[in-house]
């Protein structure tokens, strides 16, 4: 981000004002989510969005380890970030590394103002983040996932929280940058929105903007997030129609 020279081959934006993958400035990568995807979890969430696959699993609420992080008086959201290592073209060095501290802080963060953790005093709730395969955009693709795998586990939240970043490459501000766009860019501005209550619970900014640029960004952002919502809220609704069906199904047998 910022300062990589662009390859001759790599044109960020072509005389028709298509990106690399041809898409406009204001248009997303194709996502898709489904909810429920794991039988060992208490919840668990899938969502593909353009190259990226991420699986998202939530265990608890349950009692808090080690012990001396329980608080008295509400449940801890600790979510764990991990890219396979097979997630990127050249090998990721497995295990932890300061850029997954980093998002697994963000996105504990960002969960934690929705989750209504003063129910569950002394609990965690443990929220796994796998990037299974990465294009630039996973920490958005999995506060996403996870937000869906807490609400399809049951954890009482006051809404979703929906994330989208915007940026800035080739001298133009755009929604949810592809691989090359965050590599040979110039800004990335990754949110995370709550659309119930209006209120952005992520923000991070890498690269320059202008205070212009930096609006409009936020800006489209908000957009892709309410778009985010909407897939969010259809996952969900897919999951909860099919486990409705299930449940008035008449037992087979009886006469
Ligand atoms: N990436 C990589 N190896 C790494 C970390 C990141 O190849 O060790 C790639 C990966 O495709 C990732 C992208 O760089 O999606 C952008 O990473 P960034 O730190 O900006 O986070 P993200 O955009 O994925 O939230």
């Amino acid at each position: 981000m910022g300062g990589t020279p662009i390859p001759n081959d790599i044109k960020l934006l072509d005389e028709n004002g298509k990106r690399v993958d041809g898409r406009r400035p204001d248009e997303m990568r194709p996502i898709k989510i489904e909810a429920g995807v794991l039988n060992k979890a208490d919840g668990s969430a899938y969502v593909e969005w353009g190259l990226n696959k991420v699986l998202a699993a939530v265990y608890g609420p349950r009692e808090c380890h080690p012990r001396h992080l329980q608080n008295t008086t509400r449940a801890l959201v600790q979510c764990h970030y991990n890219m396979a290592a097979f997630s990127v073209d050249d090998r990721k060095r497995p295990g932890p590394d300061r850029r997954s501290h980093e998002i697994s802080k963000i996105t504990s963060e960002a969960l934690t103002h929705v989750v209504f953790t003063e129910y569950f005093p002394r609990t965690s709730i443990d929220v796994y983040i796998e990037v299974l395969q990465a294009n630039a955009g996973t920490r958005c693709a999995g506060l996403t996932a996870a937000s869906v795998a807490l609400a399809d586990a049951g954890v009482p939240m006051r809404d979703l929280v929906a994330s989208c970043a915007a940026g800035k490459a080739a001298d133009t501000v755009m929604v949810d940058l592809g691989k090359e766009e965050d590599n040979f860019g110039q800004a990335d501005v990754p949110v995370g929105y709550v659309p119930r209550t209006e209120e952005i619970v992520l923000l991070q900014m890498d690269g320059e903007l202008t205070h212009d640029e930096y609006t409009l960004s936020l800006k489209m952002a908000i957009e892709g997030c309410k778009k985010v919502y909407e897939e969010q809220r259809n996952a969900l609704k897919r999951r909860y129609q099919v486990r409705s069906v299930d449940a008035v199904e008449e037992p087979k047998g009886v006469a």
